[in-house]
């Protein structure tokens, strides 16, 4: 994640993955209510990161895919004979927008009580991650010039820490150290 790039007042941030030493998936991304067109010329924004920054002149796009994901926890109803999967399930991860591997567990758990599906509860987050990512989506709505500066605290967590927490398996331990790295005034304040 690379947040050296225009804000614009929201939060914008490029991200680079490699799967080849010839080939990458390169993502401009911004935490927005989309209500600024302004910010959606992606293509120019791409195009300047990848000659300017990345300092590549010679490259070939192959393949191209804009989305976005809702920042929002949908109404999760119990209904008969209908369960929404994914991110229409509320698998989605506010803080991060990560949900493929929620949508896994939810799959899973799917498949473990396909016998007896209309008696058990829908599969949901823990309640203890949708407190903390709507505290840290509170914070990032009210502070955003703060947030590259956040998500860089958060990152210099532990590896296996920040896993941990992004994939929902962390113990009360690594929890504390993850909120311990936040800046505590701006966080304290969203508490209430
Ligand atoms: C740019 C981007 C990057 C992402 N990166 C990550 C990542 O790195 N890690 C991660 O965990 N998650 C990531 N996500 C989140 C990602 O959305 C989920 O991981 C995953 O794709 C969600 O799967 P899904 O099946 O729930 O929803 P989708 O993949 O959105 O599939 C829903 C499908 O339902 C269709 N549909 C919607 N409404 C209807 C309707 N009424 N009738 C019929 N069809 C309908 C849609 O057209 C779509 O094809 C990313 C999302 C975006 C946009």
């Amino acid at each position: 994640m690379d947040f050296d790039c225009e804000q614009r007042d929201s939060v914008h941030f490029f991200y680079t993955l490699p799967f080849s030493k010839k080939n990458a998936l390169i993502e401009t991304t911004w935490i927005s209510d989309l209500s600024n067109p302004s910010n959606q010329d992606y293509s120019l924004q791409l195009e300047d990161y990848i000659k300017n920054k990345l300092k590549i002149k010679n490259y070939e796009i192959k393949f191209k895919e804009t989305g976005a994901i809702p920042l929002f926890y949908p109404k999760n109803m119990k209904k008969i004979n209908q369960m929404e999967i994914g991110t229409a399930g509320g698998m989605t991860r506010l803080s991060t927008g990560y949900t493929f591997m929620n949508i896994q567990s939810q799959c899973k758990y799917i498949r473990e009580n396909f016998e007896n599906i209309q008696k058990v509860n829908n599969f949901t987050l823990n309640s203890k991650y949708k407190f903390l990512d709507n505290i840290f989506l509170k914070v990032l709505k009210k502070n955003s010039e703060k947030m590259p500066q956040v998500f860089f605290k958060m990152f210099n967590c532990p590896p296996n820490t920040i896993i941990n927490f992004l994939s929902n398996k962390s113990n009360i331990f690594e929890d504390i150290s993850v909120i311990l790295k936040m800046p505590k005034l701006i966080f304290i304040k969203e508490l209430f």
